[in-house]
């Protein structure tokens, strides 16, 4: 005979929902292995559920914005902006998702303000998590890494020194669109190493160099870019999960 299931079929009816307080019925979330932790040394496993951008092995999954195979280097289990080669988006498009990225900027301080360790990480390919060396390097706030690029500074400069792997653990709702018109802008939260420097910020619009610009209509999916700012920036570990509810 078949186990009965815990829970109850005589409770309140949750408002919103279908099911009751404690519905038996309610389906259990799925089983997943959450994955480990990077150290310095050594990129961590991504959880089991999710797609994979960049494994620290092959770049086929990224190409130029003009379509062309990903000329940045890949090696020792991270990829390295080639200055000049231009920015890269990954092959996959996504929408509102939880996105894990690590990144370092050059271990060889060359520069200062936005010319040291400049990269970004483009959510759909239009609004930049900017990268950037921030330990003992002053620049414009909302240029600073962890910024939304010319919008809004991080809540905490959270930078660890030149040349350490560094996360950003984002959480991304795309923005809405009606006919031409946005109906709800994108929405991000940003952990930086670990901590929160943007809570469910809305966006103004595409990010941009000393301009502020409306909302263009897109689509509910996107790519991710990263930027050639000419600086020899390594990525790695680069995943993502879509945000599905049950
Ligand atoms: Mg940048």
């Amino acid at each position: 005979m078949e186990k009965e299931k815990p829970g109850y079929d005589d409770t309140p009816i949750i408002p919103g929902s279908n099911y009751r307080v404690h519905d038996k019925e309610r389906p259990y979330p799925p089983v997943i292995s959450p994955g480990t932790a990077s150290t310095q040394e050594q990129a961590g496993k991504p959880p089991s559920d999710a797609k994979i951008l960049f494994d620290g092995e092959s770049i086929s999954g990224w190409v130029h914005l003009d379509g062309r195979p990903a000329e940045w280097k890949v090696e020792n289990g991270y990829m390295e902006v080639m200055p000049k080669t231009g920015n890269i988006k990954s092959k996959q498009e996504f929408g509102d998702c939880q996105m894990h990225i690590e990144w370092a900027t050059p271990e060889k301080v060359e520069g200062e303000s936005q010319g040291r360790g400049n990269s970004g990480v483009f959510m759909m390919g239009i609004y930049e998590i900017q990268v950037l060396d921030s330990y003992n390097n002053i620049t414009y706030a909302d240029g600073s890494a962890a910024s939304i690029y010319g919008q809004y500074p991080p809540l905490v400069n959270a930078c660890r020194k030149p040349g350490e792997w560094q996360s950003y653990d984002v959480v991304w709702i795309s923005p809405r669109f009606e006919g031409e018109r946005v109906i709800s802008p994108a929405v991000i939260t940003l952990f930086h190493n670990g901590i929160l420097v943007h809570h469910c910020q809305k966006l103004i619009g595409p990010t941009a160099h000393r301009q502020v610009l409306p909302y263009k209509k897109h689509s509910l999916i996107g790519p991710l870019m990263l930027q050639d700012h000419g600086n020899p920036v390594r990525y790695r570990n680069i995943w993502y999960r879509p945000i599905v509810g049950i």
